[in-house]
């Protein structure tokens, strides 16, 4: 038998303890969750992506009366960004939720998909993407995507 430990590293910030381009990636995460379309849950989420180039690009998520035809924010932040900028890492990601208008005191994870989405795009550049999860109370950062799904499931087991 081979045991391993597999640890990740989740730091908790202030909001003023943040620079400010993060506080600016996450006040567009916010005013994107503000403009989601969230009808059937009432919990909007927004996503804000920075690129190598500079530009941020956000996401929301969109919701659905067929449920699984729905797509979260971070992964609309991450396929519309690609989408026009195919060949730019994204250094960070920034996610605010809210619901009933109240942004949440505590920070919200991303979904396991997105997890796996995000960690695609963080090994497709070879380009770490730090993970800024906001709450009123404190904001969740990782160094890594990698952190937030570790002994994923990657493109080694296709080939
Ligand atoms: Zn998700």
């Amino acid at each position: 038998m081979i045991e391993k430990q597999i640890t990740a590293k989740i730091t908790f910030y202030s909001i003023d303890e943040l620079s400010e381009s993060e506080k600016m990636l996450i006040e567009a995460a916010k005013s994107a969750a503000k403009s989601a379309y969230a009808p059937y849950s009432g919990f909007q989420v927004g996503a804000a992506v920075l690129l190598g180039n500079g530009e941020v690009h956000i996401g929301n998520n969109q919701e659905n009366a067929a449920f699984p035809s729905g797509i979260c924010a971070e992964r609309v932040a991450l396929f519309h960004a690609h989408a026009v900028r195919p060949d730019t890492p994204v250094f960070s990601m920034a996610v605010a939720a809210c619901q009933n208008q109240l942004f949440v005191q505590e920070p919200v994870s991303p979904c396991g998909s997105c997890r796996q989405v995000l960690l695609e795009t963080e090994r497709r550049f070879r380009q770490p993407i730090r993970v800024l999860m906001y709450g009123q109370n404190r904001v969740a950062v990782l160094e890594s995507a990698s952190d937030l799904l570790p002994f994923a499931f990657d493109d080694s087991a296709l080939i």
